[in-house]
């Protein structure tokens, strides 16, 4: 992640003084003044931007301190500002993104669990977790290549997050996982949505990016009722529901791969086509 792109960081240029304050305003302290856009810049390039700005404000204030007039705010400044304010938007932005697929990324997932799970403790809001692994992916890279492997990444990402309920999002959790977050959705709508975004990533033209090309994805969706319908048991943790989805991906994988595994009234269940399959393996599945 770049902190601040050179075009940013010409606060200190020689012949002028940065954030644009006015040449009639350089008298004592001047050399206060360009002390302090000289660390807002260094500060701004480590991407320490509430301090930078600081700095900005403390160089702002000297030149018009003593000045009798209303101070006007310099356009250059206020620009310089809105900048720095949009750079650092857009680097958090980035922080939160998965380099290769763009979709949100491990730590944006952590982040918006743990709020979740907070605002569950006081609002009857429900929270579906899909934790989505492709099928045989080691095999599409031995045969296809690490290149194209990579496309399909994108392409499946593009695919899972067709069609998603409001409030939804999806992250990739690792390698070739996947988690698709379903706030506020009712047990069997977050079952059709997983079901949905898995038949999508079956019926895809994978052909066109290879001949021969397959690509199907296992899903454990693992759902918690609102609050009010659990107050009998302690809340879930995020890293407990994880794990139950992680016991339900088993399952699906087991159960003979491109499915989604989900419980329902304390029984493991296979969605749609699935569904008629024999033999569910439910011995890993974990946490209850
Ligand atoms: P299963 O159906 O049991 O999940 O089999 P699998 O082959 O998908 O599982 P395995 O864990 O054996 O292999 C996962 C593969 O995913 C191996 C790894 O190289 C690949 N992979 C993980 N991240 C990336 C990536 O960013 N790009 C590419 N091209 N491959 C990746
Ligand atoms: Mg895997
Ligand atoms: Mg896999």
């Amino acid at each position: 992640m770049t902190a601040l792109r050179p075009d940013v960081a010409e606060f200190d240029s020689d012949s002028q003084p940065a954030v644009g304050v006015p040449a009639s305003s350089q008298g004592e302290g001047s050399g206060l003044v360009q002390l302090h856009e000289s660390i807002a810049t260094l500060l701004a390039s480590r991407g320490q931007w509430r301090q930078a700005y600081q700095h900005l404000r403390s160089a702002f204030d000297l030149v018009y301190a003593d000045q009798d007039e209303e101070p006007q705010v310099p356009e250059q400044l206020r620009r310089e500002v809105d900048r720095l304010r949009r750079e650092h938007a857009e680097a958090r932005e980035q922080s939160l993104r998965d380099s290769l697929t763009d979709s949100y990324n491990r730590r944006y997932l952590d982040e918006r669990l743990v709020d979740m799970v907070a605002a569950r403790g006081t609002a009857a809001s429900s929270l579906a977790i899909a934790l989505i692994d492709l099928d045989w992916f080691k095999q599409v890279n031995d045969t296809f290549g690490h290149v194209l492997g990579d496309r399909v990444l994108q392409q499946v990402v593009e695919l899972l997050q067709e069609e998603l309920p409001e409030g939804a999002f999806c992250a990739r959790y690792g390698g070739e996982e996947f988690v698709l977050v379903l706030p506020d959705v009712e047990a069997a709508t977050a079952v059709a949505v997983a079901e949905a975004a898995r038949l999508r990533v079956e019926r895809h033209s994978w052909s066109s990016l290879a001949a021969g090309l397959r690509v199907t994805v296992s899903v454990g969706l693992a759902y918690e009722p609102p609050a009010a319908d659990t107050s009998t048991r302690p809340p879930v943790s995020p890293e407990q529901q994880l794990l139950r989805a992680d016991g339900l991906l088993y399952t699906a994988k087991q159960s003979g791969r491109n499915a989604v595994a989900y419980r329902e009234n304390g029984r493991v269940r296979l969605a749609g086509a699935a569904s008629g399959r024999r033999g569910i393996a439910e011995s890993r599945v974990v946490g209850y």
